[in-house]
C-alpha cells in the first residue's frame, strides 16, 4: 500500500470514516482505493470470533476454537517460552480465521483479589505480566497478526468500569499500573494498544494526551495506533488530539460527522486526522502483506497445547505425606460436579465456543478406580444433604478422595466484581466433611482468583488449576498420576482475610471516583511491609521433586564484584540442582531490596525469573541480568527513574517468603537530583544535600543547636534526650524560621533571600 499517496486521495468524510468501525467487528473498508476491512475479535485465551449475531458480553455464538488457559493461570507457569508458543498457536488461529488482530492480552494489575475480571489479568507484579506478555505478543505477531495490548490502563476493577476515574499518584502509576505496558511495548510492539473505559485523574482514557501521546508514543515509542475499549469513546475530537485513532466498534456514522465539522471549523487541524489515518492504513498494509489466505491449523494439535499450558501452570500448593501423585492402584473417589463438568473458563468477552473439553472423570478411568460423587450444585450456595452423605459415603469406600471444587461462573465474571473471597458454603462444607472421613483428601481447585480455604489443614493435597482450559480434565490425571510434575507458583498473593488486602479500604470506591490510597504497596510489597502473614505468598509453588540453590556470584560488566554503577551491566548467576528422584522445573525468582531507601520502597520487587528444567541430578546455572531501572524508583522530581546510591539486597527465592540465597552490592549513582533550595527547605536538607553548603552556615553560624554551625547543643549539659530532641527540631527547621531563633538577632530576610540564591546558584 503506498500509504501517503492514498491519504492525499481520500475525501474529508472518508479520512472521517475510516476513524471508526463498520460493525462490531470490522474497520470500514473503501472499495475505490482499496483500502480492505479489517477483522479483530478476542481473546486473549482463545478466539471468540463472531459471524453473525455479535456482542461484546461473550454471549452470542462464536465460532468453535480452542480455549488455553486463562491469564490467571498462564501466570504461573512464568515461562516466557510456553507464552511465545501460545501466543504462535494463537497467531497461526488468527490467519486460518482471517483475523487482522487478536484482542489480548489483557496486563491489568490485580489491585483487589475482587475484581471480577481477574482471571483475565496477569499478576499482582508489573514486571512478571510484562516479561510474560511481550513474549506471547511477539508470539502471536511472528505469525503476521497484531495484538490489542489492553486495557491501558488503570482499568483494576468492574465496578463502574466505564466511569469511574482512577485517582493515582504518579509514582504509583509509573512502579505499578504503566511499567508492564511499557515492557511490551518495547519488547515486542503491539501492533495495536486498547485503551481503557476508565478515567483516570478525572481524565479519560481516550481523550488523555499524557497517556497515549506522552507517555506512549514520546517516552515508549509506540509505533502503532490506538483503539478504544468497545464503547469507550467520549469526546471524539479530543480523542484524536490525545492520541486515539480507532473507535470500535461503529458509532453509526455520528463521531465521523463530528471529525468532518471539526476540521472545517478549524478546532482539529488537519495534519492530527492525517496522522490517524496514516496509522490505521499502515494497520492494513500490514494485515494485507501478512495475511496467509490458505491457513488452517490442526485443532487437536492446538488443544495438547492447551493441555500442556495447563500442566506447565497449575500450581501445588500442599503436599502433605507426598499424597501426590497418586499411586494408580488405588481406588479413588472423585467428587464435585467439576470433575465431570470442569469450569474452564470466565465469562465475559473472553468467552471461548470450545471445540471439545476434557473432564478429569473421564480422562482418569483407565487409571484408577474411580467412584463418583456430585457433592454440590454449582447453581447453589446452599448444601443439599442427600448429595453431601452421598459424597462422605464415597469418599469414606475409597483409599483417597479428590474433591474438585472451585467458583462457579455466576461466582466472577467481567462486568462485575466479587464481594468476599469465599468458596459457595456448600463447598467449603463438603471438603470439611469430607477431610474428616477420608485422611487422603487432596483438593484441585477451579477459580479465576484467590479464594479463602478454611479447610487448608484438614486435606493433604491441594492443587491449584485456576481456570486451566479445554484440556484441563486431561491435565488434572496426568497432574494427579505424576505423568506431570506441577510446573506453576503463584502470580498473586492468596490473602487469609480479604480485610488484609491493601486495597479492601478504597475498593471499589464511590460512584465517580476509586482512590488508589494504598500507592505502590500492592500484593506482596504490602503483605511483606507489614511482615503479615498469607495463604500462600506471591511465587509459591511445591513441586514432586525438590532443589537445592547454591553459588550466588554477582558481576558488574562480567567482573566478579560487589561494587558498580547505574549505567552497568549487572549480572547475577546462581546454581539450581535438581535433588528430588524425578524429573521437574524449577521456577527461580530474583527479588531486590534498597537497604538505604531515602523514600519509602517495598521490602523486595521481583526483576527477574527463569524456569529451569532438570533432570534427577542435574544441575544447571541461572542467569539474570540487571540495569538500573531493576534498582530504580520513581521520583517525582525529576519525573524519571531513579536507582540512588546505596546498598542493594539481591535476593535468590523459591518464592517471595522463601529466600535461598542473598548477596550485596553497592550500586553508585550517576544521576544528580537538582536540589532546590525555597525558603521552607530545612536545615538539614541543605548540609545533606547542597554541593557547597558553606552560605547556609555563614548565614547559621550564630545559631546554637542549628547543625553546620559549629555550635551545636552539648549533650552533657541537657541530657541526651533533650540533646537528640533539639537536634531534631534544629535539623527540620526551615530556612525562614531561623530568624525567630537568632539569639544575636542579626539575620535578616534579606540575607535569608540571599542565601537560598547562593545556594541555587551551584545547581
Ligand atoms: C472488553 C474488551 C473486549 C471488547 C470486545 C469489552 O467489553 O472490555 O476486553 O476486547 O469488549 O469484546
Amino acid at each position: 500500500m503506498d500509504i501517503n499517496a492514498i491519504v492525499s486521495e481520500l475525501t474529508l468524510e472518508e479520512k472521517a470514516s475510516l476513524c471508526s468501525g463498520a460493525d462490531f467487528w470490522h474497520t470500514k473498508a473503501i472499495e475505490r482505493l482499496n483500502i480492505p476491512s479489517l477483522m479483530v475479535s478476542d481473546g486473549p485465551h482463545g478466539l471468540r470470533k463472531q459471524d453473525a449475531e455479535t456482542d461484546h458480553l461473550g454471549v452470542g455464538e462464536s465460532v468453535k476454537a480452542v480455549c488455553y488457559p486463562a491469564a490467571c493461570a498462564l501466570a504461573c507457569s512464568f515461562d516466557r517460552d510456553l507464552l511465545q508458543t501460545l501466543g504462535e498457536y494463537l497467531g497461526d488461529e488468527c490467519q486460518a480465521e482471517g483475523l487482522s488482530t487478536l484482542l489480548g492480552p489483557g496486563i491489568n494489575m490485580k489491585r483487589s483479589p475482587l475484581c471480577g475480571r481477574n482471571f483475565e489479568y496477569l499478576s499482582e507484579d508489573p514486571y512478571l505480566a510484562g516479561e510474560l506478555a511481550a513474549r506471547y505478543v511477539n508470539g502471536v505477531q511472528s505469525r503476521g497478526v497484531g495484538t490489542s495490548l489492553k486495557h491501558f490502563a488503570a482499568n483494576n476493577q468492574e465496578y463502574r468500569r466505564m466511569s469511574i476515574s482512577a485517582e493515582i499518584d504518579e509514582r504509583t502509576l509509573r512502579e505499578i499500573y504503566l511499567p508492564a505496558f511499557e515492557t511490551v511495548v518495547r519488547k515486542a510492539q503491539p501492533w495495536t494498544i486498547m485503551c481503557s473505559y476508565n478515567r483516570i485523574n478525572g481524565v479519560y482514557s481516550c481523550e488523555n494526551d499524557w497517556l497515549l501521546t506522552k507517555v506512549l508514543r514520546d517516552e515508549w515509542g509506540f509505533e502503532g495506533l490506538v483503539m478504544t475499549d468497545w464503547g469507550a469513546m467520549n469526546n471524539r475530537v479530543a480523542a484524536l488530539m490525545a492520541g486515539l485513532e480507532l473507535e470500535m466498534p461503529s458509532s453509526n456514522g455520528e463521531t465521523d460527522r463530528e471529525i468532518v465539522k471539526a476540521v472545517r471549523e478549524g478546532r482539529l487541524p488537519l495534519e492530527v486526522l492525517d496522522l490517524a489515518v496514516t496509522r490505521i492504513l499502515t494497520l492494513a498494509g500490514k494485515y494485507l502483506s501478512n495475511k496467509k489466505p490458505d491457513a488452517v491449523y490442526n485443532k487437536e494439535e492446538h488443544h495438547l497445547m492447551a493441555k500442556r499450558a495447563c500442566m506447565e501452570s497449575a500450581v501445588l500448593l500442599k503436599n502433605e505425606d507426598q499424597i501426590l501423585p497418586l499411586n494408580s492402584q488405588q481406588k479413588v473417589a472423585f467428587i464435585g460436579q467439576f470433575a465431570k463438568t470442569p469450569r474452564y473458563q470466565g465469562s465475559g468477552s473472553s468467552h471461548v465456543n470450545s471445540y471439545k473439553v476434557t473432564n478429569a472423570y473421564d480422562s482418569a478411568r483407565d487409571q484408577y478406580q474411580i467412584t463418583y460423587a456430585q457433592g454440590y450444585d454449582t447453581g447453589s450456595d446452599l448444601t443439599d444433604e442427600k448429595q453431601l452423605r452421598e459424597a462422605v459415603e464415597t469418599a469414606k469406600a475409597a483409599e483417597a478422595a479428590v474433591i474438585f471444587a472451585g467458583l462457579p461462573d455466576s461466582f466472577e465474571s467481567e462486568g462485575y466484581d466479587r464481594s468476599h473471597l469465599s468458596l459457595p458454603d456448600c463447598q467449603n462444607r463438603l471438603i470439611e466433611e469430607v477431610a474428616s472421613v477420608q485422611p487422603n483428601t487432596i483438593i484441585i481447585l477451579h477459580a479465576g482468583a484467590p479464594v479463602t480455604m478454611p479447610w487448608a489443614g484438614s486435606v493433604k493435597g491441594i492443587l491449584n488449576v485456576y481456570l486451566g482450559g479445554q484440556a484441563v480434565g486431561e491435565a488434572c490425571v496426568d497432574l494427579l498420576s505424576g505423568k506431570a510434575c506441577p510446573g506453576g507458583k503463584l502470580a498473586e498473593t492468596y490473602p487469609l482475610r480479604l480485610q488484609d488486602n491493601p486495597s479492601y479500604l478504597n475498593f471499589p470506591g464511590t460512584r465517580e471516583k476509586v482512590d488508589y490510597k494504598e500507592g505502590i504497596f500492592i500484593g506482596y510489597r504490602h503483605y511483606d511491609a507489614l511482615d503479615m502473614d498469607v495463604l500462600f505468598p506471591f511465587g509459591y509453588g511445591l513441586s514432586y521433586t525438590t532443589f537445592e540453590y547454591s553459588h550466588l556470584t554477582i558481576r558488574v560488566n562480567d567482573t566478579v564484584t560487589d561494587k558498580g554503577k547505574d549505567t552497568d551491566t549487572i549480572t547475577v548467576t546462581v546454581n539450581i540442582k535438581n535433588t528430588g528422584n524425578i524429573a521437574g522445573k524449577e521456577i527461580v525468582q530474583l527479588y531486590i531490596s534498597d537497604k538505604e531507601a531515602s523514600v519509602r520502597r517495598p521490602k523486595q520487587e521481583l526483576k527477574g525469573f527463569d524456569k529451569i528444567y532438570l533432570e534427577p541430578g542435574e544441575e544447571k546455572t541461572a542467569v539474570f541480568t540487571l540495569n538500573k531501572r531493576s534498582f530504580a524508583y520513581y521520583h517525582e522530581g525529576i519525573h524519571d527513574w531513579y536507582a540512588e546510591s546505596g546498598v542493594y539486597e539481591i535476593r535468590i527465592g523459591a518464592s517471595s517468603r522463601d529466600i535461598r540465597l542473598t548477596g550485596r552490592l553497592t550500586l553508585e549513582s550517576t544521576t544528580v537530583i537538582p536540589f532546590v533550595v525555597k525558603d521552607y527547605t530545612t536545615c538539614g536538607d541543605i548540609l545533606h544535600y547542597a554541593k557547597d553548603p558553606s552560605p547556609f552556615m555563614e548565614l547559621s553560624g550564630q545559631q546554637e543547636g542549628v547543625p553546620g554551625s559549629g555550635k551545636e547543643t552539648k549533650e552533657d549539659a541537657l541530657g541526651e534526650g533533650s540533646a537528640e530532641m533539639i537536634r531534631q527540631m534544629m535539623d527540620g527547621l526551615p530556612l525562614h524560621s531561623i530568624l525567630s531563633f537568632d539569639p544575636t538577632k542579626s539575620i535578616t530576610i534579606e540575607a535569608i533571600r540571599k542565601t537560598i540564591d547562593s545556594l541555587n546558584s551551584q545547581q
